[in-house]
Order: structure tokens, then C-alpha cells, then sequence
């Protein structure tokens, strides 16, 4: 089931267009979501869809990936253990505000007669760009456009081009670039206090001045933080070109800046103003240092100029969608609504280096910007087989935090390490244990993924060098939080641990958290004995590293073996826990529509005492370890636990579409593809204001590649199992594997699939159980299969 209905698609906002979001009228009641929707973001820095006057806002953001203040979280009650500090991303200086005045008439959009207006979003081109036509109260028409891109060529900058004419006669004409730190002591946002959702708001100001300056169009301001001691620099720079008189002032404070161009504007005459910004963060780097490679970043942008870092953007965007791109011919709804998502993810990932993917990515302070499994388990495969290099940064800045998750280890009392549930700066930043830090599955997520990466991309170097040292703490952590209960015929329990789905919390067995630490403790076991075997010295390394004694291994292996699995024979099914059948049954009759999310209409205890799912737990299951489980269980499972799941979590639709595509569910499959590619174009979760769903987003790519698609990769191994669409909807898309670039086309019109190595010399795959070895250039067609029931 699911607990939302999906509003009607606001196609009136969004009209269809393959390559674009657009916007034809400006709606302020849509500003919230628009914000969001409209964000433009690297992966580094992020800046939430606002106008460029700055007003009105919902929310004006501008975020830097991993940019946090820490404080100390007060408990009501405290217990040994607990997560000491919070973090939250902070809002930073905002630099993209440019006011306009005509005549002395400031350009107010609530207020301003708007002849015509146009915002797009244009994903092909990486920019957002906004048109309107705008008659002043003196009747005069001023046209007005503006592009403004966050480059991911390169990643501290981003830059507006801002274009004005008066086409019926000439004015005054002041345009007002500023920057401006003031609003973000946080914050100006309307924060609902309830939602455990959303952000925590700071009382005090939290970005304290340290150095400011202006030269000629320049302006720099640099801040620190007062606990997290981190240091931003940002800075503007600015081109003008005008035939009109015009004149500049610049003005600066400690907080603020503006550069201020007045010009006598003649008819038809049109002022071009090209603003550069930049950011720079460092957690050691004085405020100096940082304002000197903020300056560096300006210098080159202006010499090499607009035009240029358009063009780059584009190359960019260009080959990100020859690689990623997924394509579906015969409606242009759907097309726009993937794209959207692959887009949304890219601006959450591309230039993130040295950092994680906050669960809102930087389109939005929701999550406090925190780093979850969202990553590892549903951003990860999107990134795995379309961008691998994307993936190696995101497990290696994982990977960074080991030494904090050893100490969290000790302070849960437990050998190995134990990874943050959520986290910017690698310490447990969770305040609450049961739906929080008791996910001890994450370790095993990360294992996955990281398994993931190597048998597609067959970087084995890195899995040796880097992944080692994790496959060994996180395998202690495991076999050390489990035991072999006699109760249980001696087999290997967890217990005490919460799952993925948060509606059942600290619970002994779960099926998921079981599963994946089998996997996590036998590939840990099997990487270690060949390191042992055939890379003796980076085996010796190993062991100065972390202690490793090789008996310990068989110690993993054993517990793998013997890990308990619950199953009811009775109900023939994978129990989600121990005493999932135990629990009272959700009267989910009775239970009104806006009472979804439960998490904000029922104590936790409430929702815990019952048989009601917030996400996909035995269904994530069945789909990540697919081979482990017969088709007759994956039926079975499914049929249990699906009508419990009110997918109050973005992270649970594009899962129960992959299974119900699998067990030949085709209707159910759609409804919930559809729910997961519109979660945030339809607001279905209600809150895209505060943020894009970026787990759903990699979610949405797996709904259409595992789930419509049928493409499996177990052990490497990839398999596809594509069948005739009802709709005749043409698919295609690709994946990097070991470095080639396979396309797979599911044509609508000729009833055939087509495999087509694009890049690489050989790659061999499995059409419904029949092995086809593909070589560059030679298509492989086969008839496409009408599904049998
Ligand atoms: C989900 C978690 C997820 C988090 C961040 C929660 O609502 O239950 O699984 O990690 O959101 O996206």
C-alpha cells in the first residue's frame, strides 16, 4: 500500500519538455517547492532556486558540501554512550543577489507587472535561466534575463549573467550586486519544530566575521565558526558591458557588500552585468590563505570569462548524459521527470570530493545536511555504473572516518567500528538511538557498496588498499555484537539493532541486518584469505594496521555460516524481526490520510507496538540479495509485507517497484515507479521545500533499470530480464562496466531489446538465462517476452 496520494501532477508548473524544468508564470504559493526545484548545485557548493532579488523567499540558501557547525546535544536524560555533538550545515553568505531598480522603482516580482515571465531549468545546459518581461508603473517595458550557473568545471565557482533593456525608452537604471552574510546567523526560514525532519535553527549567530575587503568590483568576506572552527571565504567579482553612461560604486562591511552600477539606460540599449562567485572552505587554512585562492578562482573566471565556463559547463553536462542519460520514448512527462532526477543527483554528487551526499543534497537544509546510508545504498549503484570515479571519492571519503568509527565502537562497547548513522564530519551526529544509531546496518551498506564497486568497475587496488582495513573492523564489529544462542540452535544472532524500516526499532534478528552482515563478514573473510595468499605484503601491512590475526577470520567466517535467518514456517515467511508476527495489527482502515507520516501523528511507542512499516525492509532485502532468496519466498514475502508499508520514507517506493516487477505485479510496479520519479516534482512527501529526496532520486534510477528494466548484477554478474512494456514505452540507457559502455535498448516499436557495446572490446551478459559475449560495436537483438503471470 501507500500512504499518500499523489497530488494532481501540477503540469500547469511544470509543463512537459525533455531537456527542461519549466516555469510559465511566477506562483508564489509555489515558491517553497520552486526553491528547491529550481536549485542549482556542483556537488560543492549549492544555491536554492531564489530570484535574484533576493525577495520574496521562502528560504534563501547557499550551501557548501561538509560546511557545519558542531554543538552539544542536551538530553533529558543522558546514558552512557549517547552521541555527544550535533552538526548542522549552515546557510552561507549569500552572493547571488542582484536588485534592480528602474526610475528608482525597485523590480518586486509579487508586485511587478509582469508581461511575461519564463524560469527554466535546463539540464542539458547546466544553467537556470530566467526571461521576463517587465512594465514599470511609468509604463516603461524593461526586458530582463538572467543565467546563472554553479560550474561543475570548476567547483568554487558559480556565476549570473544579469541583462537588462528598456525597450519603450530610457531610465535611470541601478543595478544592486550584493553579498550578504547578515541572514545567515540562521535563519530566516519557517522551521516547524515538530518535524523531526527538518533542521535545528540556530539562536545565536553562528558565522563570525573575520576578514573583508573590497577592491575596485571585487568584494571578499571570509568567516569562521566558532566550533567546528571552520573558515569560508567568499567572494564576487563583476563585468559590465554597456554602450550606455553608466558608473560604479563599491561598498563593504564586515557582513556585507555591494557593487552598485547606475546607468543612464537608452532605449534598446542593453547592459549586460556578469557576476562571479566564489567559495572556498578549509577546516585548517587561515582566513588569508583562504581569501587569496578565493581572489585566484576570480581572477582566472573573469579573464577567461562567461562565455567560457558556459561552454565548459556544457562539455560537462555532455558527457554526464552520454554516460547516464536513460531515455524513454513516447512520453515526454516521464522523459522530463527522469531527467530531473538524474540531473538532481549530479548536482548532489558530481564535484563532491572530499565530501559525502547529504540526504537533501545541497538543495536544502532538511537533514541537517547529514551524510546516511542513503548513499551507500541508493545513490550508490546510479553513480557505480555511470560515473565510477564519483563513487571511488564518495567510498574513500567513507573510508576517512575509520578511526571515528573505531571510537564509536568503544563507546557502544563493541570491537571494530561502528560507522556514523548520520554524520558530516565522521562522529555520530544521531540524538536518538532507536530510530537512529541502533542501525548498526550501516557497516554493512558500506561493505556493500563498496563490493559493488569493485565487481563492476574491477578496480581490485583499491578494494586491497583502501577497502581492507574496513572489511576487516567492520567484520570484528559484527562478530563481536552476535552471539551463537543456544535458543536458537546455536546459530549466530544480532539482536538489540534497529533495521531500515524505523517503524520497528532495537529489535533482536533483523532479516535485513542479518543478511547484509553475512555478506559483509564472507566477503570480508574471502578478501582477507586471498590478500593472506597472494599479496603477502599488503597483507603484512594490514596486520601492523589494524591488529589483524588470521584466526580471526575463520572466526567471521564461522559466524556467516551460522547466522540465524528467522523464518515462520507457519506463514511461510522471512520474518522483518524476531516479533514482527507478534505485534498488534495497524488498523490501517481507520487510519485517515493526513495522519501520514505516522511519525508526526503518533508517539513512537504507538507505531513500535505494531505491525506497520515506515520503508522497504525484507523487500530491500529480496532486492539487494536477490539470489539468496527463491522466487516462491520473494512471492511470499512480498505479498506479507507490502500492505504494511505505508512508504512514509522517500526510500521505500522505488524498492516495492523493483519487486513488484520482478513477481510480475506490472500495475503496482507502475504505480509506485510513479510515485518514486514524482516524489519531489509532486511534492508527494509534502516537504520538498526544505530539499530534493536524493535517495529516492538513485531509488528512481533503480526502479527503471532493476525494476522496469530487469537488470540484476549479483557478484558482478549482469543479467537482464527486460519485458514487453503494456505502454510500448521505449527505454534506453547505459552502464559503465570494467570501464565499457554497454547501452541496452528496449525498443517500443519493434517489440526487441537491443544490446550495443559502445566502449570497451568485450563484455559478456545474460539475457533471460542466455549468456550473449557482446563486442564493440555489434548490436545483439533479442525478441522482447509478453509477461506471464
Ligand atoms: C529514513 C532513513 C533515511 C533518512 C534520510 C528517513 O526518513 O527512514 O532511512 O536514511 O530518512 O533520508
Amino acid at each position: 500500500m501507500i500512504s499518500r496520494e499523489i497530488t494532481k501532477r501540477p503540469d500547469y508548473v511544470y509543463p512537459a519538455d525533455e531537456w527542461r524544468m519549466v516555469e510559465k508564470r511566477f506562483y508564489p504559493r509555489f515558491l517553497p517547492a520552486t526553491e528547491t526545484i529550481f536549485s542549482t548545485a556542483n556537488g560543492y557548493l549549492g544555491m536554492r532556486g531564489n530570484f535574484e532579488e533576493g525577495t520574496p523567499a521562502f528560504e534563501n540558501g547557499t550551501f557548501v558540501n561538509g560546511f557545519y557547525e558542531s554543538w552539544l546535544i542536551i538530553y533529558g536524560e543522558e546514558a552512557f554512550g549517547f552521541a555527544k555533538t550535533g552538526q548542522t550545515i549552515l546557510n552561507v553568505t549569500d552572493s547571488k543577489i542582484i536588485k534592480l531598480y528602474i526610475d528608482d522603482e525597485p523590480f518586486y516580482l509579487p508586485t511587478a507587472n509582469l508581461l511575461s515571465f519564463e524560469r527554466a531549468l535546463d539540464m542539458k545546459a547546466g544553467t537556470l535561466d530566467r526571461e521576463v518581461l517587465w512594465e514599470t508603473p511609468a509604463g516603461k517595458q524593461v526586458s530582463i534575463k538572467s543565467r546563472r550557473l554553479v560550474s561543475f568545471q570548476h567547483r568554487h565557482l558559480a556565476a549570473i549573467s544579469y541583462e537588462v533593456t528598456i525597450l519603450n525608452g530610457e531610465a535611470p537604471v541601478v543595478i544592486s550586486s550584493e553579498i550578504n552574510s547578515v541572514l545567515n546567523t540562521q535563519d530566516n526560514s519557517q522551521t516547524d519544530v515538530d518535524d523531526p525532519r527538518e533542521t535545528k535553527n540556530f539562536k545565536q549567530r553562528v558565522l563570525l566575521p573575520m576578514i573583508s575587503y573590497a577592491n575596485n568590483r571585487r568584494i571578499m568576506l571570509s568567516h569562521s565558526t566558532k566550533n567546528s572552527k571552520m573558515t569560508l571565504a567568499c567572494g564576487i567579482e563583476h563585468a559590465i558591458e554597456t554602450e550606455c553612461a553608466h558608473s560604479c560604486e563599491t561598498k563593504c562591511s564586515e557582513d556585507s557588500g555591494k557593487v552598485v552600477l547606475s546607468i543612464d539606460a537608452k532605449q534598446g540599449m542593453s547592459i549586460r552585468l556578469t557576476k562571479f562567485m566564489t567559495y572556498h572552505i578549509s577546516r585548517s587554512a587561515s582566513p588569508q590563505e583562504l581569501c587569496e585562492r578565493a581572489e585566484r578562482t576570480l581572477v582566472r573566471a573573469i579573464s577567461h570569462g562567461l562565455e567560457e565556463l558556459l561552454a565548459g559547463q556544457r562539455h560537462y553536462m555532455d558527457d554526464f548524459w552520454r554516460r547516464s542519460d536513460v531515455q524513454v520514448r513516447g512520453d515526454s512527462f516521464i522523459q522530463q521527470a527522469i531527467r530531473f532526477n538524474l540531473f538532481q543527483i549530479l548536482q548532489a554528487t558530481g564535484r563532491a570530493e572530499g565530501a559525502g551526499i547529504p540526504a537533501k543534497g545541497l538543495t536544502g537544509k532538511g537533514y541537517e545536511g547529514h551524510y546516511f546510508w542513503d548513499t551507500e545504498i541508493y545513490v550508490m549503484p546510479f553513480l557505480i555504473y555511470t560515473s565510477p570515479l564519483v563513487a571511488k571519492n564518495l567510498l574513500k571519503f567513507r573510508f576517512s572516518f575509520l578511526d571515528k568509527a573505531r571510537e564509536r565502537a568503544r563507546q557502544v562497547n563493541q570491537k571494530g567500528a561502528l560507522f556514523p548513522w548520520r554524520t558530516i564530519n565522521g562522529e555520530e551526529a544521531s540524538a536518538y538511538y532507536a530510530a537512529g544509531t541502533a542501525q548498526y546496518h550501516i557497516n554493512a551498506d558500506i561493505v556493500y557498496a563498496l563490493r559493488k564497486y569493485v565487481y563492476a568497475t574491477g578496480d581490485e587496488e583499491f578494494l586491497y588498499n583502501d577497502g581492507t582495513p574496513v572489511l576487516v573492523e567492520t567484520a570484528r564489529l559484527w562478530r563481536d555484537l552476535g552471539f551463537y544462542s543456544e535458543r536458537k540452535g546455536g546459530k549466530f544472532c544480532i539482536n538489540g539493532v534497529t533495521g531500515p524500516d524505523e517503524y520497528n526499532t532495537v529489535v533482536n534478528n533483523n532479516t535485513y541486518t542479518n543478511l547484509m552482515a553475512r555478506e559483509n563478514l564472507w566477503y570480508a573473510a574471502e578478501t582477507i584469505y586471498w590478500l593472506h595468499k597472494n599479496k603477502p605484503e599488503r597483507f603484512s601491512e594490514l596486520v601492523h594496521e589494524t591488529g589483524l590475526d588470521i584466526s580471526e577470520v575463520v572466526e567471521w567466517k564461522r559466524a556467516a555460516d551460522n547466522m540465524y535467518v528467522p523464518i515462520d514456517q507457519k506463514a511461510g515467511i522471512h520474518l522483518q524481526d524476531d516479533n514482527f508476527l507478534d505485534r498488534e495489527n495497524w488498523d490501517f482502515k481507520n487510519t485517515p490520510h493526513d495522519k501520514y507520516p505516522l511519525l508526526l501523528s503518533h508517539h513512537p511507542l504507538v507505531i513500535y507496538r505494531h505491525q506497520v512499516i515506515k520503508q522497504a525492509d525484507v523487500v530491500l532485502t529480496m532486492f539487494l540479495l536477490g539470489n539468496e532468496f527463491s522466487a516462491e519466498q520473494k512471492k511470499r514475502n512480498f505479498d506479507y509485507y507490502d500492505p504494511l508499508t505505508t512508504g512514509d520514507s522517500s526510500l521505500s517506493v522505488s524498492i516495492q517497484t523493483i519487486l513488484a516487477a520482478e513477481l510480475g505485479y506490472m500495475d503496482k510496479a507502475r504505480e509506485y515507479a510513479n510515485y518514486a520519479l514524482l516524489m519531489d516534482l509532486a511534492d508527494i512527501a509534502g516537504n520538498v521545500k526544505d530539499g530534493c529526496h536524493i535517495a529516492s532520486m538513485g531509488g528512481t534510477w533503480m526502479a527503471v533499470v532493476y525494476g522496469l528494466s530487469g537488470m540484476r548484477d549479483y557478484d558482478g554478474r549482469l543479467s537482464f530480464n527486460p519485458q514487453l512494456s503494456e505502454r510500448r514505452l521505449g527505454l534506453l540507457y547505459h552502464v559503465t562496466v570494467r570501464g565499457q559502455l554497454l547501452e541496452v535498448d528496449i525498443g517500443h516499436d519493434k517489440e526487441l531489446v537491443t544490446y550495443l557495446l559502445r566502449e570497451g572490446s568485450e563484455l559478456t551478459i545474460t539475457h533471460h538465462g542466455e549468456e550473449i559475449c557482446l563486442r564493440k560495436d555489434v548490436p545483439v537483438s533479442r525478441k522482447l517476452e509478453r509477461r506471464k503471470k
